[in-house]
């Protein structure tokens, strides 16, 4: 069995210029399942993940009445004896543990909250949709989410090799995770409270359906989740189980707010290493996206293309299952763009495959 990912790391392909990271911040990297205090009131997990990309950060903020933990890890026996170890030393000695805040519904961020939840007392606070939607994937059996990936992967126009293999895979979510219990619901312009003064929440849409982003405009720290980060591009897909909504918008709408903010933060991501230049790294993603519409215009200028065409020509090498689903998630995401921005009309044809061709 495979396992979710939530980034496609960007894949070579002739003509599309990779983007290049951008520099980091002069503050110690965690080893893997190490903590690092970054400031008084702020530390750094760096927590193993057994994927390609091979980590996520958590982080763990100080108030005055205990800790904050920021997302968790992946729900696995590697995941919880790290957390057993790291429970036995600073900060955790000296404050308890009052809250854990999820930024959304990823494995890797929520596997562990529940058993987290459980070790320590500490109440879940996430976006009621963030919640509903891992409720909802936890739930299906391997079946109803084989089912939901077919007639996605049928309309890409997939062929049999892909949609057979959805069968062997089944709820690859719900290996990563485990269920959880109550939560208490945060949302956009919600604070959370911090040693020095008051941390602002913000919800947005694109790598997830209502990601929350975590700041402090005072000191212009800005726990940015999944949705800025400094080398890998962020996976933009259709949501898993609702309907088609338009995730590049939204994301082009994050990254023009981003474009706003300036170079002078002090960025703690979901992966990788912190960094300052919020600006520089959104108005490079921004060019990066447009980039592959255009690539995907030309080839429509060709005829008709499916998903599969469009994944074909984002990612031109040799997808495993892993790979084709955030492609497939990506590919279809750019092209349903291009719908919404009426450059291209979708059609479904009787063979269930949607073909898009320039308006
Ligand atoms: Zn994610």
């Amino acid at each position: 069995m495979g396992s979710i990912l939530c980034h496609l790391p960007l894949l070579p392909h002739d003509g599309v210029p990779m983007i290049s990271p951008v520099p980091k911040a002069d503050i110690p990297n965690p080893a893997d399942g190490q903590i690092v205090m970054v400031k008084d009131d702020i530390w750094w997990i760096r927590m193993p993940l057994p994927f390609r990309l091979n980590h996520v950060n958590l982080y763990v903020l100080r108030a005055q009445d205990g800790l904050t933990v920021i997302d968790t890890g992946i729900y696995s026996k590697q995941t919880g004896d790290i957390w057993q170890r790291l429970l036995l030393a600073a900060p955790f000695t000296d404050y308890a543990i009052r809250r854990i805040l999820i930024t959304h519904h990823h494995p890797d961020h929520i596997g562990y909250a529940a058993d987290l939840a459980e070790m320590t007392g500490a109440e879940v606070l996430m976006s009621q949709i963030e919640y509903e939607k891992s409720n909802l994937l936890t739930k299906m059996d391997d079946d109803a989410f084989a089912n939901m990936m077919f007639s996605r992967y049928q309309g890409y126009g997939l062929g049999d090799d892909a949609l057979s293999a959805l069968t062997e895979r089944g709820n690859h979510y719900r290996e990563k995770i485990e269920e959880l219990g109550a939560v208490r619901y945060i949302a956009a312009g919600d604070t959370l409270s911090g040693l020095h003064g008051d941390w602002q929440l913000r919800c947005d849409r694109g790598h997830s359906d209502d990601h929350i982003g975590i700041y402090d405009p005072a000191r212009r720290i800005f726990l940015s989740g999944d949705f800025l980060l400094p080398r890998i591009t962020p996976n933009i897909a259709s949501p898993l189980g609702s309907s088609p909504d338009d995730m590049l918008g939204h994301y082009f709408g994050y990254l023009a707010d981003m474009l706003t903010w300036g170079d002078d933060w002090l960025v703690l991501p979901g992966h990788d290493w912190a960094f300052h230049a919020v600006s520089t790294r959104a108005g490079n993603l921004i060019t990066h996206h447009q980039d592959r519409l255009t690539q995907l215009l030309d080839r429509a200028d060709q005829g008709p293309i499916t998903v599969k065409d469009a994944m074909d020509t984002l990612f031109a090498m040799e997808l495993n299952e892993h790979e084709r689903y955030f492609a497939s998630g990506e590919a279809h995401a750019h092209l349903y763009h291009l719908v919404q921005q009426k450059a291209m009309i979708a059609e479904t044809a009787s063979d269930g495959v949607t073909r898009y061709h320039l308006a």
